[in-house]
């Protein structure tokens, strides 16, 4: 599970791709993974998995293209 906590009378938790805060089912501003709240599944709104996502976003690939288009940001 992962730890939330209200903020703003929104949920928050740590984006378990790159740790940075975002909202409860939001997608994250910085790597671009939309969390499934504070159980993490794979699937859902995103196209890879919660484990091919972090091993992208360590090797500084684009997780979200839409959001994002091919250029990765921390390249
Ligand atoms: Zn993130």
């Amino acid at each position: 599970m992962q730890k939330t906590w209200k903020k703003d009378g929104e949920t928050w938790l740590y984006c378990p791709v790159c740790g940075k805060e975002v909202r409860y089912y939001d997608i994250c501003f910085n790597c671009g993974w939309q969390n499934t709240g504070p159980i993490n599944h794979d699937g859902g709104p995103n196209k890879l998995t919660l484990a091919e996502a972090k091993e992208a976003y360590a090797k500084g690939e684009v997780i979200n293209r839409f959001l994002f288009g091919d250029k990765a940001k921390n390249k």
